[in-house]
């Protein structure tokens, strides 16, 4: 059969004129909703695998919700890029950082475990020359010691400019900054650099570990990606733990933390206290 292009083509057309009208819609929308408050935060335990099984809290990994009156919610997989190339992501992402210690802290008045806050960090703000300088301030304006902090960045946004991303890396750490590689294994990253960069963590991408019992290759790649780290002295978490053949796999490997739905998914602050609370009593 003959293609009909001319309908193929209008047909591509209005698509895309509805992607840019709901693109500009949501821009238009993402200017006033932090002023507006309706960004909030959700948090997700991450959990130590210590010897004999156990599981232990060990930090939150902060994760930025927005929801609009008429909108509804908005997914950050479709607000996050917007606000990357706007670069409402400035004030967005200091206002996360900002809000997550704040939390912390209020979470240490209320007799939580002490746990380390992971705050993902966009291209755009690693790109910033000042994000030491305005880390240390929030960090100075909140009372939180450095150490409490890991900024959480993607291979990506460190393999734009590796040389000034050292240099950004080299500033956070000398003030104390944890740092994580996340999705680690999706993006370009050079692994002669992995000893240049100063972090502390790889973070499992969930792509390699969702099909983990199944998938003899994601098997080998997350095996190989724990050993390397180890071999660097670099801690391990994986993402996306969602059964418990998954974390047995994880742990027999010696990866050493894990985060997912098996565990808990991301919840308000207060539902996070309270289930801390339940299983760490004070
Ligand atoms: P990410 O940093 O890789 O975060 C992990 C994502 O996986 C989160 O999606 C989380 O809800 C989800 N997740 C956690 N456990 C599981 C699991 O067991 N199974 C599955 N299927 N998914 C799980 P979310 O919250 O929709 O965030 C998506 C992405 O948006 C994040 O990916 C991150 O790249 C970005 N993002 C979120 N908050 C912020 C922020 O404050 N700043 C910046 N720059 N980016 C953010
Ligand atoms: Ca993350
Ligand atoms: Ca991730
Ligand atoms: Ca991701």
């Amino acid at each position: 059969a003959k293609r009909d292009g001319r309908n193929a083509y209008r047909f591509f057309t209005s698509e895309m004129q509805a992607q840019s009208a709901r693109a500009l819609t949501l821009e238009n929308a993402l200017r006033r909703a932090l002023e507006r408050q309706q960004l909030s935060l959700h948090y997700q335990p991450q959990f130590a695998l210590e010897a004999g099984g156990e599981t232990r809290i060990v930090g939150a990994e902060a994760l930025l919700r927005w929801q609009h009156p008429e909108l509804g919610w908005v997914s950050p997989a479709e607000f996050i890029p917007i606000a990357e190339t706007t670069g409402l992501i400035l004030p967005i992402g200091e206002w996360v950082l900002q809000e997550a210690l704040s939390q912390l802290r209020r979470w240490d008045q209320a007799g939580l475990p002490e746990l380390t806050m992971a705050v993902n960090l966009s291209a755009v703000q690693f790109r910033n020359d000042d994000l030491p300088g305005l880390v240390g301030r929030v960090l100075h304006d909140v009372g939180m010691p450095a150490e409490r902090l890991e900024l959480e960045l993607t291979e990506g946004a460190a393999m734009e400019n590796p040389g000034a991303a050292i240099a950004v890396m080299n500033e956070l750490h000398a003030r104390g900054v944890r740092l994580s590689i996340d999705d680690f294994g999706t993006g370009h990253s050079s692994l002669s650099y992995l000893k240049k960069f100063r972090v502390g963590k790889l973070k499992i991408d969930q792509s390699f570990v969702r099909d983990l019992t199944e998938d003899a290759e994601d098997r080998a790649i997350v095996d190989a990606v724990i050993r390397m780290a180890a071999a660097l002295g670099l801690e391990t978490l994986a993402e996306g733990v969602e059964t418990e053949g998954q974390l047995e796999f994880l742990r027999r490997q010696g990866c050493m933390a894990v985060q997912g739905y098996l565990f808990s998914r991301p919840v308000p602050a207060d539902a996070f206290a309270e289930s801390v609370l339940a299983e760490n009593p004070p």
